[in-house]
């Protein structure tokens, strides 16, 4: 979740005050880093991953699976490495939202090599392996996207009670004792956004309609000391009411440094259509709360659960207090392109401060990226640490970063933080995370060659910011790569813009192609592959992740979130009310785990091979070629 002040938490009051002075430093912050960095050049491509985990307890008694509530005691073991020797850890962890969450990358980014795709499965494994070792007999690390029963009863280790009454939340479902208890910053979040507006946040995910959920589906919340829940809850929807329903769901991201700020631009644009097709394709959440839903991801869950925005910006009242009527979430898909070449694309208003944006321009920042940040910065700081406060405008970015890291985007664009050898990097953040290395490591892999492909061939994938919008709703939806269309452009060597460069595809004709019409992305990577000089080990990996991925998009195999909802739907105990028992919750979870160990095969979702023959480090001799070949020497 971005970066992670210490110190001591400032009450909602205290940091609503100071809102206007974080964002008049945070804005200052940003002109000096650029105004220092924005010539920066000659960094090279390097690249990491970010998989988010849960833990589980299992009762095999009882036959129970529940949220163990222990992250904070394994992540402070965990980072006796780092703190120790940072500079020679294989895997690095972060604390995340859940008291049973913990976020693991490596332990260091990887980089323009092929070879390295040899690696990335390698390492997903031994972090897997690593936090493996320090738990419990009956506890369980799982990279799974959403945990079927969070906010049902009884669903944390140890038993925890929801507070409607006190403490951040308010949930009548999510207890307080299931945030991170380790740092402030979880908890003040879940507070301020709630503080700020003005009531609990409300999701409503409609609920999967089978045939024995009453016609009107609607509960009563009554027993659990209603607090208006019944008003904002809907008819035929799950409702949830805390933070924890989605920035407790687990995703899978990427980073990626370009070589300057114009290729971090670029790099931004063009993966920002590939956000909803990536959503789609890497779906893994339909349950929610002990319920079957309709959706497949997590994403509107997520983007409610921190919508901080009040009646007046969500345009239910007319604006007073507040200075704008905001069309999205902090947590959301981007608003607008970054590149020249993505500026005639940019077809949807974008509300900003007037007075920041021109500030930007009188500082020499050009328009696209003047309106990003005077964009980003409508929102007030939901988290600020009384140390924090006062800082020095030219060398600290803290306020900057504390802006930045709160609009929670599909895609973000970093600039290099103060004194390091990183450069411009953008982030990719859409994807759901999927239970086994395998399948992670192929997404991985896939996304970070298709930057290969783009950044080479000079590909144009843009297409009109609204578009974009409507295919993050379409790709949500219960089965999208099955029969969702997602508007796609076809004509991707060109700069035109028209009517007639984008039309609507399947997931299967974007990944696999169309006759004369799109060449797919796959074969797209393996017309970029056939170039180059790769390692037979390697390349045997690759071709094992993209036949996944096409499988994927062609419906050979399924997604996670069709995977789970068979499972769930074929279960004896299942009666077609959408309610995920403990036990239905149970035996899923533990074949889950049993497919993660290999214990058993699911030819259904990984396809028949999977065996791999993934390396912990690349062979000297490997590297070696790799590089002369790049170099021609
Ligand atoms: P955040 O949570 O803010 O997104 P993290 O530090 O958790 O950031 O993860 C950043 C990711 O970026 C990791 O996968 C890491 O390996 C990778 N990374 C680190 N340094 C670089 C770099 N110079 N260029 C590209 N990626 C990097
Ligand atoms: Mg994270
Ligand atoms: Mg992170
Ligand atoms: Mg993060
Ligand atoms: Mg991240």
């Amino acid at each position: 979740m971005g970066l992670l002040s210490e110190g001591s938490p400032l009450s909602w009051e205290e940091t609503k005050k100071l809102s206007d002075h974080v964002r008049k430093h945070g804005v200052i912050q940003f002109i000096n880093l650029y105004k220092r960095l924005r010539d920066r050049q000659g960094d090279v491509l390097k690249w990491g991953d970010e998989v988010e985990y849960i833990l589980v307890k299992f009762d095999d008694d009882a036959k129970t699976a529940k949220l163990s509530l222990r992250a904070m005691e394994i992540l402070r073991i965990l980072n006796e490495k780092e703190n120790e020797d940072p500079d020679n850890v294989k895997s690095l962890w972060r604390p995340e939202y859940g008291a049973y969450m913990l976020e693991g990358t490596p332990g260091k980014p990887y980089g323009g090599l092929l070879a390295h795709f040899n690696v990335v499965e390698a390492n997903m494994r031994y972090r897997r392996q690593e936090a493996t070792k320090l738990l419990h007999s009956n506890e369980v690390l799982m990279s799974l996207t959403v945990f079927p029963r969070v906010g049902a009863p009884d669903f944390t280790d140890p038993l925890t009670h929801p507070t409607p009454n006190t403490g951040a939340s308010r949930s009548l479902f999510f207890p307080d004792e299931a945030i991170y208890p380790g740092h402030p910053r979880f908890k003040t979040l879940t507070r301020n956004i709630r503080e700020r507006r003005r009531e609990k946040v409300a999701i409503n995910i409609p609920i999967y309609r089978d045939e024995s959920v009453p016609l009107l589906f609607k509960e009563d919340f009554t027993s659990k000391g209603d607090d208006g829940s019944s008003k904002v809850a809907k008819d035929n929807c799950i409702y949830m009411d805390a933070m924890g329903f989605g920035m407790g769901c687990c995703c899978l991201q990427l980073t990626f440094q370009a070589c300057n700020i114009e290729e971090a631009r670029t790099l931004y644009d063009q993966l920002t259509p590939l956000c909803p097709i990536m959503l789609a394709l890497t779906a893994a959440s339909p349950f929610y709360r002990g319920y079957i839903s309709d959706v497949d991801c997590r994403w509107s869950v997520i983007s409610s659960s921190v919508d901080c925005r009040t009646q007046e910006e969500r345009g239910l009242k007319p604006l007073k207090e507040n200075k704008f009527k905001i069309s999205k979430s902090r947590y959301d898909s981007i608003d607008s392109y970054l590149s020249r070449q993505g500026e005639k694309y940019n077809d949807v208003p974008l509300t900003y401060d007037d007075e920041i944006y021109k500030q930007l321009l009188e500082n020499g920042i050009d328009h696209l990226l003047a309106q990003h940040i005077a964009h980003l910065f409508i929102r007030d700081s939901v988290s600020l640490f009384s140390e924090k406060v006062h800082q020095n405008d030219l060398e600290d970015t803290d306020h900057f970063e504390n802006i930045q890291s709160t609009n929670w985007q599909t895609m973000r664009f970093k600039p290099p933080p103060p004194n390091s050898s990183i450069g411009w990097r953008v982030e990719f953040r859409p994807c759901e995370v999927q239970i086994t290395d395998f399948e992670n490591a192929a997404i991985v892999c896939f996304t970070v060659l298709l930057t290969r492909v783009i950044l080479s061939y000079k590909l144009n994938l843009l297409i009109p910011i609204s578009k974009v919008d409507q295919n993050m709703i379409r790709a949500q939806k219960r089965n999208a790569v099955k029969v969702e269309k997602f508007w796609f452009r076809h004509d991707i060597t060109s700069d035109i813009k028209s009517d007639n460069t984008q039309s609507e595809f399947t997931i299967n004709e974007i990944i696999n192609g169309k006759n004369g019409i799109f060449p797919g992305l796959v074969p797209l990577v393996n017309s970029y592959l056939a170039n180059m000089n790769v390692d037979a080990d390697t390349h045997c990996t690759i071709q094992r992740y993209l036949k996944l991925i096409q499988k994927r998009a062609s419906g050979e195999l399924l997604t996670t979130a069709a995977w789970l909802r068979k499972e769930v739907t074929l279960h004896p105990e299942y009666k077609h009310d959408a309610v995920i028992t403990q036990r239905i919750n149970y035996d899923l979870l533990r074949k889950i785990h049993s497919i993660v160990s290999n214990d058993i095969s699911c030819p259904e979702l990984l396809g028949q091979c999977v065996s791999s023959k993934t390396t912990d480090t690349i062979p000297a001799a490997v590297a070696k070629a790799e590089k002369c070949s790049a170099t021609n020497c």
